[in-house]
């Protein structure tokens, strides 16, 4: 089967279209076709098809660059990309030169009296220019509108995520270990976040076909002495030198994030910072909130440290700032001791989306379409509708509730038997809106709130019985009038 691994280049027209007719008079041959490239491109991709197989004719693939070989899939690969951080196997990623580029046809076969006639279709992505949509497959993985879950942090052999070797020393993690362990996990979708470098692109690259049950979005994890964030949804390398003159602060490489598309979301942001993890709490001078569009409220596991963070979300909600809250396991050791459980998928993100892709998914974080699961269950749903004056939301939207007007609310859970439902307004408990118990695997509830026309945020959450969070709802906003 030829594997396409293009990128959504593929989407407009190309740049430029090769095509030629070869005859039997050049059997074995290798030609090599030449093509111009501009300056400031981040990726070519091709596209080649070719006539006679009914024949048995064979045409071989590859590509040179002004300087040097750039690769060969012989017969195996009908498309490739190659790009600066990544490349399809068999192709080599690196830096797009400007000028005469050559792709390399070998004519493996064709029969006498027989000719081929080639087309390739050459696409260029200029930098910055793929916007957010950055995937490693041209496909979303599923074509259903449903809750996906995912986990959107971790690190492998490309920071310090570590595993043991086959004789048990600890070693840098391959990627391909992860991905298989978020498999087992039962997970729809990863981000792999590798502190500020672009190395494992090219794994990932390779990866994605093989993983066409498991979506790899795009991710690393910018690490800087002030602060950590991931952004998702572009491969294009940002400064991460916080003080240097490209990136003189915070607000700077948020900017250079979003101009190419990426969605930013602030990591452990009420972790302490000190000597044990240098720049782990946030901690930047003059930031300005509004430019994360997602927050970490769940790090790590489901200790009191883990759910720490949530506390500092609900904080930037009081101050008006809408951010869609989070999880990332954070994971280092994807490979468990014995008798240990995976940490990958602690907490599990939530997304309902329209499909398995990385666009899909990032559209419905920055709606808000989301809940943290932090017990990495496979099945546990916690879903909320908010109707007011012929409105509908869910959660992450907006609501419109004038004063005098009723909100009705209604909860639909999922193998969440012996918890409760908890709504904060504002993140207080109000009288009400009292707590409701789950008592069915499949329960739905309703609750009223009288609206007094004011700017409110409301957060369903479900509680264990001890008043931990077992799944953390992003809320619906009322009356919402702040920017963001
Ligand atoms: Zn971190
Ligand atoms: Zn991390």
């Amino acid at each position: 089967m030829l594997v396409s691994s293009t990128s959504l280049a593929q989407k407009k027209s190309p740049d430029i279209a090769l095509h030629g007719t070869i005859t039997r008079a050049q059997q074995n041959a290798y030609l090599e076709v030449p093509f111009t490239v501009p300056a400031g491109l981040e990726r070519i991709t091709v596209d080649f098809h070719y006539t006679g197989k009914e024949d048995h004719a064979t045409l071989d693939l590859g590509a040179r660059d002004p300087e040097r070989f750039r690769g060969w899939s012989g017969g195996n690969k009908s498309s490739f990309t190659i790009g600066i951080p990544d490349a399809t196997p068999s192709y080599l990623p690196g830096p797009i030169p400007a000028g005469r580029w050559y792709l390399l046809i070998g004519v493996a076969n064709l029969r006498p009296g027989k000719s081929s006639t080639f087309t390739a279709d050459i696409y260029f992505t200029r930098k910055g220019e793929a916007g957010g949509t950055e995937s490693f497959i041209d496909h979303p993985l599923s074509t259903e509108a449903r809750w996906y879950r995912g986990d959107l942090h971790m690190h492998t052999a490309h920071s310090d995520g570590t595993c043991p070797s086959q004789s048990g020393k600890s070693v840098p993690c391959p990627l391909f270990i992860t991905l298989e362990t978020a498999v087992r996990d039962g997970l729809d979708f990863v981000a792999v976040t590798d502190h500020n470098t672009i190395s494992h692109f090219n794994d990932e690259r390779e990866m994605q076909p093989y993983f066409d049950k498991l979506l790899l979005i795009p991710g690393r994890e910018l690490t800087t002495y002030s602060g950590h964030f991931n952004i998702f949804g572009t491969t294009d390398f940002i400064d991460f030198e916080l003080g240097s003159p490209r990136a003189p602060d915070m607000n700077s490489i948020f900017r250079a994030a979003h101009r190419v598309g990426a969605l930013a979301s602030i990591n452990h942001p009420a972790s302490p910072t000190g000597e044990i993890c240098m720049g782990c709490g946030w901690s930047p001078k003059n930031f300005d909130m509004r430019l994360t569009d997602a927050m970490e409220a769940v790090n790590g596991d489901n200790s009191d440290r883990g759910q720490n963070h949530t506390g500092y979300w609900r904080a930037q909600l009081n101050r008006g700032l809408r951010i869609t809250a989070i999880g990332g396991s954070d994971t280092h050791r994807p490979v468990p001791k014995p008798g240990e459980r995976n940490t990958i998928g602690i907490p599990t993100t939530v997304v309902y989306a329209t499909e398995l892709s990385v666009p899909a998914i990032l559209k419905a974080i920055r709606e808000g379409h989301v809940f943290v699961d932090t017990t990495a269950s496979r099945d546990r749903l916690l879903e909320v509708t908010a109707t007011a004056s012929n409105q509908t939301a869910h959660m992450g939207d907006l609501l419109t509730a004038p004063t005098g007007t009723s909100v009705e609310i209604t909860i639909h859970t999922a193998a969440c038997t012996g918890s409760k439902v908890d709504f904060l307004l504002d993140g207080k408990s109000i009288a009400a809106l009292p707590d409701q118990s789950i008592t069915a695997a499949d329960q739905t509830f309703h609750a009223t709130w009288p609206s007094d026309g004011a700017q409110h945020w409301l957060e369903t959450d479900v509680l264990t019985p001890d008043g931990r969070i077992q799944l953390l709802g992003n809320p619906v906003y009322l009356n919402w009038r702040s920017k963001q």
